[in-house]
């Protein structure tokens, strides 16, 4: 009943891409990445499916942890933004969040913080992308603040590449080289890879990776590589054709009527718009599948809905299923269409999309 738009996410391949992320780097420890609700799959449902293989999930902040546990979930959550107020280290020695730690206040919040269990830091070092993070030279004596205190169980060594999805470029290497200075002398793992250091950066693995995008079966690079070609999709946007309309050439179709027929066009109605997180920048020549056909997109993207070229497919009509990304068309494909990256369409989804787990 009703509309037929949907996201239909398949946990078994969100697993199977951990698994990946697991087997090409054996000898370290992963953190599942389910920042903004798991990339928009819903983390919760995620996270349950996922935690007995799992030793951490990660988060952006406090109030995504906060609803993983409200939902069930067990295992440690890595805050990969740290906290932001004193009072937030009273909920994270209750509920065994872990958290970066990325500036000195938050190493005072930390050592006053009337906590009865000592929390896991992950220590974070600017390593060239400068977003977060301590320098070099204050690195280690932030390292010795943390073994000092009483408040503090176990340090991890981190850090963020602002460039490993681009295989040719120096900054991974030196932002690695800049790391393993700083982290010099000091014992204590080590946490680099996001997913495209898990795919094509072996030499950064080192003890815990953090893979987020991979999970959900999307490339975090431009080219095709080995290793995220056997990603799988984990979600399917889908919706249906609602309306046909045989034009004649000469006439135009949606909004500004930017799209004008070139010659007769079988156009169908799709119920699926930005509104729904389909994006806007999906112009003319968008690949879609239509019954299991490649077709593309026609026109403007309007909220609610978008058109799509039927012209010359077979057994099309009201009700065919389109498939907007997923098993039969990548979304790294339909991102590279809208100038944009797979994450901001994953997180785009909006909630009027219903969720249909398989
Ligand atoms: C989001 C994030 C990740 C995961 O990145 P992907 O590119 O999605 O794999 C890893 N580490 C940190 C600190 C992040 O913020």
């Amino acid at each position: 009943m009703g509309r037929a738009t949907r996201a239909i996410i398949d946990v078994s391949a969100i697993s199977q891409n951990y698994r990946l992320a697991k087997k090409l780097a054996p000898h370290a420890n992963a953190v599942a990445v389910i920042k903004a609700d798991a990339y928009g799959h819903g983390a919760v449902r995620v996270a349950l499916a996922m935690e007995h293989e799992v030793p951490a999930f990660g988060v952006a902040c406090i109030e995504e942890a906060l609803e993983l546990r409200a939902g069930g979930v067990k295992k440690p959550i890595l805050l990969l933004e740290g906290f932001f107020t004193a009072d937030e280290l009273l909920l994270i020695a209750e509920h065994n969040f872990w958290t970066a730690i990325h500036r000195l206040e938050q190493i005072a919040m930390l050592e006053e913080a009337p906590i009865a269990t000592p929390v896991n830091v992950w220590l974070k070092l600017d390593s060239g992308m400068h977003r977060l993070g301590f320098d070099a030279k204050d690195y280690r004596q932030a390292y010795e603040r943390l073994q000092a205190s009483d408040n503090v169980a176990d340090v991890v060594l981190m850090s963020h590449l602002a460039c490993a999805d681009e295989l040719d470029k120096p900054h991974t290497m030196q932002q690695a080289a800049y790391f393993d200075q700083a982290a010099d002398g000091i014992t204590a793992p080590h946490s680099i890879a996001n997913s495209p250091a898990t795919l094509a950066w072996p030499a950064l693995h080192r003890d815990w990776i953090r893979p987020g995008l991979m999970l959900y079966g999307a490339s975090p690079f431009e080219e095709a590589q080995a290793n995220a070609d056997q990603l799988v999709a984990a979600m399917t946007l889908e919706s249906e054709v609602i309306a046909i309309h045989d034009l004649q050439a000469g006439e135009a179709v949606g909004y500004a009527a930017s799209y004008v027929c070139d010659k007769p066009t079988r156009v169908g109605t799709v119920a699926i718009g930005y509104g729904d997180g389909y994006s806007r920048s999906a112009g003319t020549g968008t690949p879609v599948i239509v019954n299991g056909q490649r077709t593309r997109i026609i026109g403007r993207v309007s909220m609610d809905m978008c058109a799509v070229d039927l012209t010359g497919l077979s057994e099309v009509g009201i009700g065919s299923k389109v498939e907007l990304w997923g098993r039969q068309l990548s979304i790294n494909e339909v991102a590279r269409h809208c100038g944009t990256i797979p994450y901001t369409l994953f997180t785009g989804v909006t909630k009027r999309v219903p969720r249909h787990y398989i």
